[in-house]
C-alpha cells in the first residue's frame, strides 16, 4: 500500500515537472526565434487562417498602381506605367476565379484616377475588411541599367507575406532579387490588413520593360501572385 502511495506520488511529480518545464522552454523557445512569422507574437498579424470561417473566401484587394491622370512611370519604349498594372492586375484576377477560397476585388478596372490625397485605395481594402492587400507597379530608375524586383511592406505583419511574394515573384520573373524592403508608402500604412507593393521590374530599363509588357511574362507573374496568396493563406 504504501508502495502505491509512493508511486503515485513520483507520477504526480514527474507531471509536474513536466508541465513546469514545458512552461520554461516553451517561453525560452519564443523569446529565443525571430517573431516575423509568428501570429501569436504579433497580435497584428491575425493573417485569419486560423479564425477564417471556412468555406468563405478571403478577400484579397489587387490594387492596380496609378490610373486616369496618373500616368506612373514612363517606360523605355514610352509605355505608362498604369497600362502595365492593369493589365498584370487583370491577370491575377482572371486566374483567381479558378480559386473558390480566394475574391478578388479590383480598386480600379479600368483607366480610372484613384485621389491618392483622399486615401482611397487603402479605405476601398478597409471597408472591405479586406485579409490582403496587393499593390501591383513598375519601377522606374533614371539610369536604365537599373534592373529588378523589389517588393515593399511598412507594418510588421505584413513582412512574412512581402517575402512569399519577392521570392514567387522573382522565380517567375527571372528578375534580379532585390528583396523585401520596408517603405512608408500609404498604400501599406494606412491599410489595416497585411499589404505589400509589388515593384514588379523596372520599366525603365529596356529589356526588363520589353519582357514585362510580354503577355508570356505577365501570365507568369499574375500566377506567382496568385501561388503568393494561396501560399500566404496556406491555402495549398
Ligand atoms: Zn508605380
Amino acid at each position: 500500500m504504501r508502495r502505491a502511495v509512493l508511486s503515485v506520488a513520483m507520477l504526480l511529480s514527474l507531471v509536474l515537472f513536466v508541465l513546469l518545464y514545458g512552461t520554461l522552454s516553451g517561453e525560452g523557445a519564443a523569446s529565443s526565434k525571430t517573431d516575423r512569422n509568428d501570429p501569436v507574437m504579433n497580435p497584428l498579424n491575425e493573417n485569419k487562417t486560423a479564425s477564417h470561417p471556412s468555406g468563405t473566401p478571403f478577400k484579397v484587394v489587387i490594387d492596380p498602381g496609378h490610373g486616369g491622370k496618373d500616368r506612373g512611370a514612363t517606360g523605355a519604349s514610352g509605355n505608362f506605367e498604369k497600362e502595365f498594372t492593369l493589365q498584370l492586375a487583370r491577370k491575377v484576377e482572371e486566374l483567381a476565379k479558378q480559386e473558390p477560397r480566394i475574391q478578388v476585388y479590383m480598386t480600379r478596372t479600368d483607366d480610372r484616377f484613384i485621389s491618392s490625397v483622399d486615401r482611397e485605395r487603402p479605405k476601398f481594402a478597409n471597408d472591405l475588411d479586406a485579409d490582403l492587400f496587393i499593390s501591383i507597379h513598375g519601377n522606374t530608375y533614371e539610369d536604365p541599367g537599373v534592373s529588378g524586383t523589389e517588393t515593399y511592406y511598412y507594418h510588421k505583419n505584413s513582412l512574412s507575406l512581402a517575402d512569399i511574394m519577392q521570392r514567387q515573384v522573382v522565380q517567375a520573373s527571372g528578375f534580379r532579387d532585390r528583396g523585401a524592403k520596408k517603405q512608408d508608402y500609404f498604400v501599406l500604412k494606412d491599410t489595416d490588413m497585411p499589404a505589400v507593393l509589388i515593384e514588379t521590374g523596372y520599366a525603365t530599363n529596356p529589356q526588363e520593360e520589353k519582357a514585362m509588357l510580354t503577355e508570356e511574362v505577365q501570365s507568369r507573374i499574375a500566377a506567382s501572385i496568385l501561388e503568393g496568396i494561396k501560399e500566404y493563406l496556406k491555402l495549398k
